[in-house]
């Protein structure tokens, strides 16, 4: 028996709706999903009733995303690391805490979009927030980003595809780039918490340490904060790495947890292709707070 226990839906840059994830993962043969959109929760009520009709089990989740630091709990102003995430597993999607998160981020995001295109304005790109605003409804995207704002600048000529336009314009260090106010660890770990929910560290190759004792420090400091399981199967992670990552979770005291990372067709990775075991699921649904 297997699950995933993350993935995305059109609620942020998934390509397939919530009510359409569980007849997937049932045809590729799941017994528990968790749908975990970027900052948002909006797609846990749907995905939740089509889950129930088909008989899997179903984890609400959501992925935020976090200000890396130079330590978890010392925030800083020029991160030196890559991408820090933190998924919320078995949380109530309507806790208001968490509710003022996502209203945070989207706040956030929201003013950082058009600060983009006025950026890109000024080197002369012609280019309107209102094209991007389009194209993410056509895509019938809620959560508006980076990739909407490259896919303009493919469909307009200026770069041959979302890559070059992020190596060109919008990556950090790029002209275009805008800082994102980004939440705390610690807010992060606190808010799930709050919600009932357990707190896994997302994709840990992602944060870019590639030292190992260097990631179990970084991680140990997660711990610290409240961070109760590490995701070892993902994507990204080669065998060697999902060897070091349960490890080191086992080092230091920390479930695990894994999944897909499934985007639909916006990226090459399929439905319930890491095979995560079912017991992995089993074991987090035993963790889970029970408030
Ligand atoms: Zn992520
Ligand atoms: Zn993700």
């Amino acid at each position: 028996m297997f699950c995933d226990l993350h993935m995305h839906s059109t609620a942020s840059d998934g390509t397939v709706t919530p009510d359409e994830l569980p007849a997937m993962a049932k045809a590729a043969g799941l017994s528990a999903i968790a749908l975990t959109d970027h900052d948002t929760t909006a797609g846990l009520p749907a995905c939740q009733a089509a889950c129930e009709t088909l008989g899997i089990a179903f984890v609400p989740g959501i992925e935020l995303s976090v200000d890396p630091g130079v330590r978890p709990g010392e925030e800083h102003d020029a991160p030196r690391r890559g991408t820090l995430h933190i998924l919320g597993l078995f949380i109530r999607h309507d806790d208001p805490g968490l509710k003022q998160i996502e209203h945070r981020m989207r706040e956030a995001r929201d003013s950082r979009n058009p600060a983009i295109v006025a950026k890109l304005q000024e080197l002369g790109v012609s280019i309107d927030y209102r094209e991007v605003l389009d194209l993410a409804k056509e895509q019938g995207t809620e959560i508006i980003g980076r990739p909407h704002i490259a896919q303009v600048l493919i469909r307009k000529g200026y770069v041959k595809s979302v890559q070059d336009a992020f190596t060109r314009y919008i990556a950090q260090g790029k002209p275009a780039y805008v800082r994102r106010d980004r939440l705390p660890a610690t807010e992060a770990i606190d808010a799930i918490h709050q919600a009932g929910g357990l707190a896994v560290f997302a994709h840990p190759v992602q944060l870019g340490l590639t030292d190992p004792d260097e990631l179990e420090y970084f991680t140990a400091r997660l711990r610290d904060l409240g961070l109760d399981a590490v995701e070892v199967l993902h994507s990204d992670h080669l065998p060697a790495l999902v060897r070091q990552y349960t490890q080191m979770a086992q080092k230091l005291g920390l479930l695990t947890s894994g999944g897909s990372d499934y985007h639909g067709s916006r990226k090459p990775v399929d439905l319930g292709s890491q095979r995560v075991p079912f017991a992995m699921y089993e074991q987090l649904f035993q963790a889970r707070r029970r408030t």
